[in-house]
């Protein structure tokens, strides 16, 4: 079992959409990125490549890199799906809070979780998102940007398979003594 915590921040500004967990949400500013600057699913899959120890997404999604600007971060989170998967990693859960003085989100996060759960081929109980306020403090409560933070459990499907119970040791360890 690994666990991997992600954390993101983008700028609020106007002329933009505001996209969460896939979702254009109803209002008046939008958040500052290169991509669709989706601070739910950065922050969610930055906890995904980081219990697999694969690093962040600006290492596999560089923002210097053309073919990222302004795409749709559920791409992005295919694409660390299928990472995982080829690294032989299920996900068991994650937990996920949008840190937002406005709007409200309650309306939106049935369609958020669809989202996240459709691009990571997971049952919808396997995620949660929730929706905070800093009650009016700090960059988030200023309305300047608005936050998120996410943690996921993975089980690898090469867990335990090595020598369970051989009290010569553990090959995947060593040979440390059980
Ligand atoms: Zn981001």
């Amino acid at each position: 079992m690994r666990i991997g915590t992600g954390y993101d921040v983008h700028r609020l500004t106007e002329g933009r959409d505001l996209i969460l967990g896939g979702v254009k949400i109803d209002h008046p500013l939008g958040l500052l990125g290169h991509s669709d600057a989706d601070v739910l699913l950065h922050a969610i899959m930055d906890a995904l490549l980081g219990a697999a120890a694969l690093g962040d997404i600006g290492k596999h999604f560089p923002d210097t890199d053309g073919a990222y600007a302004g795409i749709s971060s559920l791409k992005l989170l295919l694409q660390v799906n299928q990472l995982l998967e080829e690294e032989g990693y299920y996900i068991e859960n994650i937990d996920a809070t949008i840190i937002a003085q406005k709007p409200k989100l309650r309306p939106y996060m049935e369609e958020m979780i669809h989202n996240i759960a459709e691009a990571l081929e997971i049952s919808k109980n396997q995620i949660n998102v929730k929706a905070t306020t800093e009650e009016g403090l700090g960059f988030s409560g200023r309305e300047e940007g608005i936050a998120a933070q996410a943690v996921c459990i993975l089980t690898g499907v090469y867990e335990g398979s090595f020598a369970v119970g051989d009290s010569k040791g553990c090959p995947g360890c060593g040979g440390r003594e059980r």
